[in-house]
């Protein structure tokens, strides 16, 4: 129970513009809402911490390819790229976090620019739970500052997927962040450890 009451669940950028259909599709993607959705839920019911982050860029943020980035325009503030996917489950109580924010800076973790550090630590998080899109990007980006920061690292290994620019991004991604303390679990698994 001790440890339950630690723990900060952050999904990450599950956002239509990086599901099936949108600018940065990740194939498979939706396979992970359903599984995110249970793992919300058994937070939810308890009061623990949900974070959700988004992509939040202006029109001509530096990562879009003409402004000197890698990636199509994707996830504009306030366009139906950039909305959480409709199939979500979003907690009244879950925090939001916006991220990418500034036109020349790029922000693949949350904790980049946002905040999200202080706002951990003041509630006396010590683990940090994740899930989300896209494995060897936002979330691996994720895991590694919040295991820099202190914070016990699990993902979710059934509840993120990758781009794979190259075969085996992700499967990397997950073994770099195994090599710096972080640990895999399914979302199953998790909940019957858990499990209240
Ligand atoms: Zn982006």
């Amino acid at each position: 129970m001790e440890m339950r009451a630690k723990d900060a669940l952050v999904v990450v950028d599950v956002q239509s513009d990086f599901l099936p259909g949108g600018a940065i599709a990740v194939r498979g993607g939706r396979q992970i809402v359903p599984r995110l959705n249970a793992v919300i839920e058994a937070f939810a019911k308890d009061s623990r911490a949900v974070f959700f982050t988004r992509d939040w860029h202006p029109p001509d943020h530096v990562s879009f390819e003409g402004n000197g980035g890698m990636w199509p325009r994707h996830c504009v503030r306030d366009t139906p790229g950039a909305e959480f996917d409709s199939e979500l489950r979003i907690p009244e109580t879950a925090t939001v976090i916006s991220k990418g924010t500034e036109p020349r800076l790029e922000a693949y973790s949350a904790f980049s620019g946002t905040g999200l550090e202080k706002v951990l630590s003041d509630s006396g998080v010590a683990r940090v739970i994740l899930g989300g899109l896209a494995t060897e990007y936002c979330v691996k980006e994720t895991a590694v500052d919040a295991l820099r920061f202190g914070f016990a690292v699990v993902v979710l290994k059934d509840c993120v997927m990758g781009v794979e620019h190259e075969r085996g991004d992700s499967e990397r991604a997950l073994e770099e962040i195994i090599s710096r303390g972080g640990r895999l679990i399914t979302s199953v698994d998790f909940l019957s450890e858990t499990a209240s």
